[in-house]
């Protein structure tokens, strides 16, 4: 499948409650694969749209897959299972924010053009997601090794992303 078709009008398939799922290679997506160890393996996602009494747009979203990360203690591979759940409210270009919404943790509120890469945006979500500082649950750091613990750019990120 062509980056083309996962390029859809996401409101109009929340507007529709229609589902979108596909399986994607994680080397398919350049910025998360440059953060991992090995860009290898798969992710699979899928959309849920759903319409509310009020006519406000939502998708339910799920990522999974396993990614390959460094631990930052033994420096070696580190298998990190994905499993992203969000629920995005879907507002239109300029659309304001719904007053009961600014309160409300359950769902992040997006702002999209006529027609979203879906792929940007589970890159997104899947970035967001990674640990900041991965390691092994038990391992040991390298005689000599220095543990580098300096903030990660994924938490300014994910600050920023924070205020939407
Ligand atoms: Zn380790």
């Amino acid at each position: 499948m062509s980056q083309e078709g996962f390029t859809i009008d996401l409101r109009a398939l929340a507007r529709d409650e229609r589902n979108f799922q596909a399986t994607v290679p994680v080397a398919a997506l350049a910025r998360l694969a440059s953060t991992l160890m090995q860009p290898v393996g798969n992710l699979s996602f899928e959309f849920q749209g759903e319409r509310d009494d009020e006519g406000k747009l939502y998708v339910d979203l799920q990522i999974q897959g396993d990614l390959v990360l460094q631990c930052q203690r033994c420096l070696e591979a580190l298998t990190w299972s994905c499993d992203v759940q969000n629920r995005l409210l879907l507002l239109g270009p300029g659309e304001q924010v719904p007053e009961d919404e600014l309160e409300n943790d359950d769902a992040d509120a997006i702002e999209l053009e006529a027609r979203t890469n879906l792929l940007e945006l589970i890159e997104d979500e899947v970035i967001l997601a990674l640990p900041i500082v991965p390691r092994h649950e038990n391992c040991e750091t390298p005689a000599g090794a220095g543990v580098d613990e300096d903030i990660s750019p994924f938490a300014v990120l994910r600050n920023l992303r924070g205020k939407v």
